[in-house]
């Protein structure tokens, strides 16, 4: 029987990885090999139908070592708990390789958000935040969006917490509507930091920004902004796709036409999108395109053993957590491929979810310009010192961001000392 993708099996691999390198013995990292807390509950939601269904969700904390444990909630029908562990680990060492004050947590709820209505996601939402409020707040834990959520649904989690406390608690959750104290940039800053890091490594690489071609795999929040950035950065956007399927034009698409058309609806999806000289691929055959740079911005797994030897891209930029599996990441160093990893690439999100929750901390609010050029200057140093010390090691940039993050997270573990 074909083994079963585990995606808390990579995280460790790699943590195993960068623990030998640096020199840690077992005893140093044993620790976070562990998720900290694992909550997992049952939400009952009665549906537009009459109905009442119980969705199961989760919420687990892999570390709070360095802060308060940070990280989306994603709303998707794989959602699943070695799921969910893995994300929240991925945010720990995320968090640390940019060096923000926070540990690493994340949450989801088993359901298809496409399916239901704005009434039932907001019960399902109002809900589930009851269920997990003991663990969540401010100091302790805070959410953000993930896959299949929103603005819309962290604003339902901040009223429903601040309900449940008799008073109104911004920084319990971060990419909120700006009206309740959210941070001007956040929708956009995944995919702005995608793009710096683009940038970043094209240089590094001797590579044009101008007309390089990339494939974007994922319309959702990520990948749709950094379809824009990098457009309007001047790469040729030559295919993109959504759970329906791609689409491809040589000449580069039409991001601003297909951006107002996925806008325009949220049920609009790009099987029913036409535009003159475009063809229409898989999300299949979109990873195997013959690009410059390939943008992985949907889900975990995407490349793995299967097809990561029919992978053409010389440049992949993980703007997903996860998309490229460990056997797929031995792969592709063979050949060459320069895999810039999910924790630095899109690191760009949890970083303006810090600022907003510092802005809510101390009842502030900066200018969208103050977050954007904040987020560079943390992006771009980040980038600088993973390229840094993977070509003095002489490793991948993945295991380079792991040198840097696990070191950080087992230092303020060993700082603290094991208690009591
Ligand atoms: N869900 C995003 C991530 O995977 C953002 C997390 C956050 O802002 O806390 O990085």
């Amino acid at each position: 029987m074909e083994k079963q993708y585990n995606p808390y099996d990579n995280v460790l691999k790699v943590v195993q990885e960068a623990a030998d390198i640096l020199g840690y013995s077992d005893s140093d990292i044993e620790a976070i090999k562990y998720p900290e807390r694992e909550l997992k509950v049952s939400i009952p939601v009665r549906m537009d139908d009459g109905t009442t269904h119980v969705f199961e969700g989760y919420r687990i904390q892999h570390s709070t070592s360095r802060g308060p444990a940070k990280g989306g909630i994603r709303f998707h029908p794989a959602v699943n708990a070695d799921e969910v562990r893995a994300l929240a680990a991925w945010m720990t060492f995320k968090c640390a390789v940019v060096n923000i004050p926070y540990g690493g947590g994340k949450g989801g709820v088993v359901c298809d958000p496409t399916h239901l209505s704005e009434n039932e996601i907001r019960a399902i939402t109002r809900r589930f935040t009851a269920a997990i409020a003991p663990l969540i707040g401010p100091e302790q834990d805070i959410p953000a969006p993930d896959v299949g959520t929103n603005a819309a649904v962290m604003g339902w989690m901040m009223d429903t917490y601040s309900m449940l406390k008799g008073h109104c608690i911004h920084g319990v959750v971060t990419g909120k509507p700006i009206e309740l104290g959210g941070a001007l940039g956040r929708n956009e800053a995944t995919g702005r930091g995608v793009m710096f890091t683009t940038k970043n490594i094209l240089h590094k690489l001797n590579m044009n920004v101008e007309g390089t071609t990339v494939a974007i795999q994922g319309m959702g929040n990520v990948g749709s902004i950094t379809a824009k950035l990098l457009h309007q950065e001047g790469m040729k956007i030559v295919a993109v796709s959504d759970v329906s399927g791609g689409i491809y034009n040589a000449n580069g698409l039409d991001i601003p036409a297909i951006l107002a058309y996925l806008a325009k609806d949220r049920k609009n999806l790009l099987k029913d999108y036409n535009e003159d000289g475009m063809t229409r691929i898989s999300n299949e055959e979109l990873l195997e395109l013959d690009v410059q740079v390939l943008v992985p911005a949907a889900l975990e797994n995407q490349i793995n053993g299967t097809n990561a030897d029919k992978i053409k891209a010389p440049v992949i930029v993980e703007a997903a957590n996860g998309p490229v599996a460990s056997e797929a990441d031995e792969i592709l160093e063979k050949k060459g491929t320069v895999v810039v990893p999910d924790i630095l690439a899109n690191a760009g999100g949890v970083v303006v979810s810090y600022f907003e929750w510092v802005q809510n901390i101390q009842s502030v609010s900066w200018t969208e310009e103050a977050v954007n050029q904040n987020l560079k200057e943390i992006m771009d140093p980040s980038f600088e010192a993973v390229w840094d010390i993977a070509k003095e090691k002489n490793v991948t940039l993945r295991t380079g961001a792991y040198l840097i993050a696990v070191k950080r997270v087992v230092d303020a573990k060993a700082a603290r000392a094991i208690w009591p």
